[in-house]
């Protein structure tokens, strides 16, 4: 089941590497040093220094396995890069660690109970690294045959003659192999590996016993031994999957496909507890470990009592994910009571949190930040419009700004302008209204607008 579950998820990840450019997508990590201490402009991150310090101080409890039964609170104005933080931290914590992001709202959109809902995102947070032995075989190529068929008549196919010591093997090749002979330009004197799982065809270099100095190329080749024996390594392959992939995966009413429209739906708490216990028992096999990932909740103010009190259940758990929770306001209501407290989030739960604050940027750092995300969209800008923008930023909100980074290089882009004007910011600007405007023009109107 493990590795249908691996190899199913491996195609849902594919399609979400096509959105590359994402709001967040310029953030590698928190950008501290060794002593966690923050460079004011390191792996994307700009300025924030006590916040990403702090944030430095949970990754190390992280880490240590100390943060159990906490949770982490930002706090700060809209725009202070409370997310970015957040999923800063997850980066930080490993390529494979899972991160999920919601807005608290999200809670009363989703066609389902709160609790499922709140159920299904801690379970996309947490990841399960599947460990798995594959096969590694290492000899000297007699023979390679491919037939390439014109593109339109479909899949490439092919033999391949496999020499180890006592026995010439052949294999039949597939569309992956065969790409990767020819991506490494295999040919008969070669030594290859082939990984058995993957189908992954390496060359390592010419065999010594058909030794030549040159190739056909000209170029000189690296020689290696002629392998002595069979040569078979055994590797281990590792593949993260979250848990809630492994319960759509398992669900008997969604299946895999499930994972593609988002479409899951409720899933029954038998297939969770069988998960659970699945899991456990390849943990105690040494075949799995747990990731805990991070659970982000934007505007947590919006969650009410009942959603509360299941977070500060679920926290007790010991296979809880980090949660970071973030708002800008101060003290509130707590949605579904009359009570007013910080944050509009309940005591118990305060009680429970680790807070950072965050603070808005200067000037400076606003354009560090604008000129990073130029670069991250693959977007020219002229020294004048960068300055244009960064004033338009601490007028308005940084979201704003770099909203005006692609609408004005696609303006420009029109006029088959190598680099953004000064006039394409102008003409964004004019173009997309920003909050505060948008405000001012239903004034106005307010008469034409409503009877
Ligand atoms: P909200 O309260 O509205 O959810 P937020 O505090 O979560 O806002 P972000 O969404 O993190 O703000 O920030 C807005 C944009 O600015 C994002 O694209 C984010 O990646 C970027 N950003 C914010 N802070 C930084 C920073 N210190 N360094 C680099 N990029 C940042």
């Amino acid at each position: 089941m493990a590795a249908a579950a691996a190899a199913k998820v491996q195609e849902v990840r594919e399609i979400t590497r096509i959105e590359r450019v994402g709001a967040h997508s310029h953030i590698r990590g928190l950008g501290l040093d060794d002593s966690l201490e923050a460079r004011h402009v390191s792996q994307g991150m700009v300025g924030q220094v006590s916040a990403r310090r702090a944030a430095g101080v949970v990754l190390q409890m992280v880490r240590d396995g100390k943060i159990a039964g906490r949770a982490v609170l930002l706090a700060g104005q809209p725009g202070t890069g409370k997310t970015a933080i957040a999923t800063a931290l997850a980066s930080a914590l490993g390529y494979d660690t899972p991160f999920t992001s919601m807005a608290g709202s999200e809670i009363y959109s989703l066609e389902m109970s709160k609790s499922m809902a709140l159920t299904q995102a801690i379970r996309k947070s947490i990841g399960v690294r599947i460990k798995e032995e594959s096969e590694i075989i290492e000899g000297e190529v007699v023979e390679v045959q491919i037939e390439r068929p014109a593109a339109a008549e479909g899949t490439k196919v092919g033999k391949l003659i496999l020499k180890t010591t006592d026995m010439e093997t052949v294999y039949d090749l597939g569309g992956k192999m065969i790409d990767s002979i020819l991506k490494e330009k295999v040919q008969s004197g070669d030594v290859i590996t082939i990984d058995k799982a993957t189908g992954k065809i390496t060359r390592l270099g010419r065999s010594f016993t058909r030794a030549r100095d040159y190739d056909a190329t000209g170029q000189q080749t690296r020689f290696v031994q002629c392998p002595e024996g069979e040569l078979q390594k055994r590797k281990e392959v590792v593949h993260t999957v979250t848990l809630h992939e492994i319960d759509v995966i398992n669900s008997r009413a969604h299946g895999f496909l499930a994972l593609f429209s988002g479409d899951t739906g409720e899933i029954k708490p038998e297939v969770r507890e069988q998960i659970n216990g699945k899991v456990a028992e390849w943990r105690e096999e040494g075949k799995a470990e747990i990731i805990p990932g991070v659970l982000f909740i934007d505007e947590v103010h919006m969650l009410d009592i009942e959603c509360f009190s299941f977070l500060n259940r679920a926290l007790e758990n010991e296979m809880s994910p980090i949660v970071m929770i973030a708002t800008n306001r101060g003290i509130t209501r707590i949605r579904g009571t009359t009570y007013k407290s910080p944050h509009g989030i309940p005591l118990d739960l305060l009680d429970r949190l680790i807070i950072i604050p965050t603070v808005p940027y200067d000037q400076k750092e606003l354009q560090e930040i604008l000129s990073i995300r130029c670069e991250e969209e693959d977007c020219q800008l002229s020294d004048e419009a960068l300055t244009i923008l960064t004033r338009i930023s601490m007028e308005t909100s940084l979201r704003y700004g770099i909203q005006l980074i692609t609408t004005s290089s696609l303006i420009a882009r029109k006029r088959k302008a190598p680099e953004v004007q000064m006039e394409d910011v102008k003409r964004a600007y004019e173009l997309f209204l920003d909050e505060g405007r948008s405000v001012q023009f239903l004034k106005e109107y307010q008469q034409e607008f409503m009877f």
